[in-house]
């Protein structure tokens, strides 16, 4: 029987004592937990206790510890080299490097040292936890349990369930990670679980805008964060993590998926890693940085003007509309009225999900004499304004001056269909919406689990809803629609809320969730 009591005697074993082992073997300490923490290579396992105790003695001198405590907590850690220390363990953690191969030998082994109640699992990455456990006897006392780097800081913790996993071990993780201090989140066996595997829709369109040369990688992080209210924006993260992390995870995830366009990536991404640019840590990425580390970045050069005396305006709705007739008065400038644009005048247009050159054909507006601004995303701290191609520079100098004319900051970028932060935010909404379709977790979990896993300043499905899914279907399709693309058909999820008016958390059946 699986023990399900957390009582003092229960024992965590942590195999692999790198980076992430010696992360859980301290929160599991923290939490009351007995550990045993083993790593193959001589030296390493006291290092890793050495460690923790410098951890613990930080908050000890932070006054978040008591030093008793502390040293109760060190005096419940055993070390080994060997899995056979882990013998009589309640639950095994496995944290060894990511090798499929060297995984299923360790549960091989495990299997034949640790009784058949103890919970084993992995806290690997990507690889498939059927995989891992394929060779196992007793396959119900299998599942993952996904820590984030660095494991002490980040709250959410993944457990996820083959198709073998039995309900009471889920149930024990669930308690185990809560125990710790942690928030789980229920996920299916998937490549990249939940939300390794959505977080590629904020790299991979990222990378398809520096493709597509609609911005450069610094004017689309600012819209990311000035505007979309991510802390960080694509190409930092990429940079700050190295490409070759995050490109190596990005294309096994695109083979993975057997080739699904949603996770297709860059010739120049690729590029990029196999030159070895691979961001701050080689002085180069996709930003170049100076000796102090800092990224250099080349200012936008916009030319000064001031507003146009005449403007005829469009609004994909009333609202976009009023926002552009309110700039309009402020900087006095006269609106001609009437539902098609006089010759000549200057044409300020807000679509949703068509580029301003699709706009201007569909409007019968005159190319060289429109601009489009995005009313979605950062109206009130980063405007992003497109033109199409053929655009009279000075008139478009003269747009973004009218749009400036509050002090808030405006930003230009090249006809992009969905401008920059309603398409980044659409990618990964629609991809969330396709885990839930997939049931590779539960609404709130898929929103949850970005939020805390990823720091995304709200769940995608959340950031759907606030759009409204109707809005967030007519971006999706119009992307689809454009590129004529696989990678942006919108997820069944999305296209039955969307028609339907309903938010993108609702259920399938209620009784599911
Ligand atoms: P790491 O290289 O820092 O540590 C791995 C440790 O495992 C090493 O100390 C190594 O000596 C030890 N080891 C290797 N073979 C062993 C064996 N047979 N028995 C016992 N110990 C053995 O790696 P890491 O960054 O801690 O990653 C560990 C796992 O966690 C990987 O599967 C990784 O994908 C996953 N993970 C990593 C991160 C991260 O950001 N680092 C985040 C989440 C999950």
């Amino acid at each position: 029987m699986i023990k399900t009591q957390l009582d003092s005697d229960y024992r965590i074993g942590v195999v692999g004592a790198g980076t992430m082992g010696r992360g859980i073997a301290q929160v599991a300490l923290q939490a009351g937990f007995n550990v045993s923490l083993v790593d193959v290579k001589p030296g390493v396992a006291q290092q890793a206790s050495e460690f923790v105790g410098k951890m613990l003695g930080r908050l000890v001198e932070k006054d978040k510890l008591d030093g008793a405590a502390r040293d109760q907590m060190m005096g419940c850690l055993r070390i080994g080299t060997t899995l056979g220390e882990l013998a009589g363990c309640d639950l095994v953690i496995e944290a060894v490097i990511e090798d499929l191969e060297l995984k299923r030998r360790i549960f091989d082994e495990l299997e034949s040292v640790c009784g058949e109640d103890a919970v084993l699992v992995s806290n690997t990455s990507a690889l498939p936890i059927a995989a891992i456990g394929a060779r196992c006897a007793h396959r119900g006392r299998l599942a993952g349990m996904h820590f984030m780097n660095p494991v002490p800081l980040m709250k959410l913790v993944e457990v996820i369930s083959t198709p073998f996993t039995s309900p009471e071990v889920v149930s024990v993780l669930l308690a185990v990670a809560d125990r710790m201090g942690k928030t789980a989140i229920k996920v299916q066996d998937f490549p990249a679980f939940l939300a390794g595997n959505c977080a590629r829709g904020f790299y991979t369109e990222a990378v398809r805008f520096a493709q597509e040369r609609i911005a450069s990688p610094a004017v689309i992080d600012r819209i990311v964060r000035e505007a979309g209210g991510y802390r960080m924006g694509p190409f930092e993260v990429m940079d700050l993590v190295g490409l070759d992390v995050n490109f190596p995870a990005s294309r096994s995830l695109f083979e993975d998926s057997f080739f699904d366009p949603r996770y297709r990536l860059t010739p120049q991404y690729r590029l990029l890693t196999e030159a070895g640019m691979l961001g701050r840590k080689t002085g180069a990425g996709f930003y170049r940085y100076d000796d102090q580390g800092k990224p250099c970045i080349e200012a936008d050069p916009a030319a000064a003007s001031s507003p146009p005396k005449r403007l005829w305006l469009w609004g994909h709705d009333q609202a976009a509309r009023a926002l552009l007739q309110t700039l309009a008065d402020a900087a006095g400038v006269e609106v001609s009225v009437g539902d098609k644009a006089e010759p000549g005048v200057a044409c300020l247009i807000a679509p949703l999900g068509e580029d301003a050159s699709t706009a201007c054909a569909r409007l019968g507006l005159d190319p060289a004499r429109t601009a489009a601004v995005d009313t979605l995303y950062g109206w009130n701290t980063l405007r992003t304004v497109m033109a199409p191609p053929g655009a009279d520079p000075e008139l478009v100098a003269q747009l973004i001056a009218l749009l400036g004319v509050d002090g808030v900051a405006v930003c230009r970028v090249n006809d992009s269909p969905g401008f920059v932060m309603p398409r980044l935010q659409a990618n990964i909404t629609n991809l969330a919406c396709d885990l839930c379709q997939q049931g590779i977790a539960a609404p709130k979990d898929v929103d949850l689990g970005m939020r805390l896993g990823f720091n995304f300043p709200e769940g995608p499905l959340a950031a759907g809803d606030r759009l409204g899914a109707g809005v967030m279907l007519r971006l999706v399709e119009a992307l689809y629609d454009f590129y004529a693309d696989d990678r942006y058909r919108p997820s069944p999820w999305l296209r039955r809320r969307g028609r339907l008016g309903l938010s993108l958390s609702t259920p399938e059946r209620p009784e599911t969730l």
